[in-house]
């Protein structure tokens, strides 16, 4: 009576687990509403006036499909870029664009490469597709690129994913290094690089684009320095091959029409993206002299969060715990040694100053209790 057919082998070998804790659940579980949301690196400077008046207007038309081609948007993402639109397909977040690189390139027991600790949706990618995932770890809290290159070499992997700059780290590597990479490339193997944080980073670490390189994949989002997280939109930077590869099998209607919109204003507004810019660098310095102040160092870093290095995992562990019991929502990598980092998303300056109040507050209090150690 209750049968059902089964699941694939493929899904239930996989474990039922969940890389994110997301703040709506943080706050059931409290049952009060977050005082600072820090933990998911949403940017807390806001949206372009533009993008706000584009996406209210296309609310009238939402009876409609959106476009499937993103052909607008597209059009201007070719021109800034000076690409053709046949090296650009759109999609709902580098989440959405990641599986379509991982559905595309690996079969199943086909292996990937990705550094220990990194951003995880890739694994979960790889694992629902069948790959093979193999881990390289940090050096020093950089992404190691020679590891990386070798260890795909090696394994004959398909795909090496890189984020840079990285999370959650915040550290990067310059253009000039990520070349040495590509070129140590083999021909079966392709680089996946994840350019979420690429508007916060300096000119040096900005790759230029060579869209006739088959092995390379760039993927970018409207999601952190543009503030349209919520909207779910991102777009990747391939081959013309491989992205009439995507066309075959993509969601065609996945991206809605205020997100095609909204993107497409704000890039026609570089004024705000250039303030939201230099008010994140502002508050990184802002959060510097505070991790300082608390005797804890700081990863150098090219986003919109720091990591600061308390030095030791349990130390990270009990002032996340600490901070989230005052409403404080901040998170850390566990993967060690990365563990012994907590990650802050750079807020407003109002939400520095409650977040710098709070965090010595809880550093105070807890001396000689749960931080006997520190
Ligand atoms: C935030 C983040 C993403 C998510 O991007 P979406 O476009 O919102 O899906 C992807 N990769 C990294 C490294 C991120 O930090």
């Amino acid at each position: 009576m209750n049968n059902r057919p089964p699941f694939t082998h493929l899904v239930q070998a996989l474990p039922q687990t969940m890389s994110f804790i997301d703040p709506g659940t943080l706050e059931r579980h409290s049952g009060r509403a977050l005082k600072l949301r820090l933990g998911a690196n949403e940017s807390s400077f806001g949206i372009s006036p533009y993008a706000r008046e584009a996406m209210r207007e296309a609310v009238e038309c939402l009876t409609l499909y959106a476009d499937p081609q993103s052909y607008d948007l597209r059009a201007k993402l070719a021109s800034i870029h000076g690409i053709t639109m046949k090296n650009l397909v759109v999609g709902s977040g580098i989440d959405d664009l990641i599986g379509l690189v991982v559905r595309t390139f690996i079969q199943r027991g086909e292996v990937a490469v990705t550094s220990f600790g990194a951003y995880p949706t890739f694994n979960d990618h790889v694992m629902g597709y069948g790959g093979q995932l193999h881990f390289v770890p940090y050096k020093d809290y950089y992404n190691d690129l020679q590891g990386l290159g070798e260890t795909a070499a090696r394994l004959k992997a398909r795909i090496l994913y890189l984020v840079n700059p990285d999370n959650p780290t915040g550290t990067n590597h310059t253009s000039a290094s990520l070349q040495m990479l590509i070129e140590q490339l083999s021909p079966e193997c392709l680089l996946l690089l994840d350019e979420a944080y690429i508007d916060f980073a300096p000119t040096e670490t900005v790759l230029p684009i060579d869209p006739n390189n088959p092995r390379v994949i760039r993927l970018r989002t409207f999601s952190k320095a543009y503030g349209l997280a919520g909207a779910r939109i991102g777009y990747a930077i391939a081959s013309q091959e491989t992205i009439a590869a995507f066309e075959k099998i993509r969601l065609h209607f996945g991206v809605n029409r205020i997100a095609q919109v909204g993107a497409l204003a704000s890039l026609h507004d570089p004024e705000f993206l250039c303030h939201t810019i230099s008010a994140v660098e502002q508050g990184r310095h802002d959060y510097e002299i505070l991790a300082r102040e608390q005797g804890f160092s700081i990863l150098p870093s090219a986003t919109n969060f720091v990591a600061i290095n308390t030095g030791c995992s349990k130390r990270a562990k009990a002032i996340v715990k600490g901070l989230l019991e005052r409403d404080v929502f901040v998170r850390m990598p566990s993967a060690p040694p990365l563990d012994q980092c907590i990650r802050i998303t750079i807020g407003t300056s109002q939400e520095r100053n409650t977040f710098a109040e709070i965090f010595r507050e809880l550093l105070v209090s807890d001396k000689g209790v749960n931080f006997s150690f520190i």
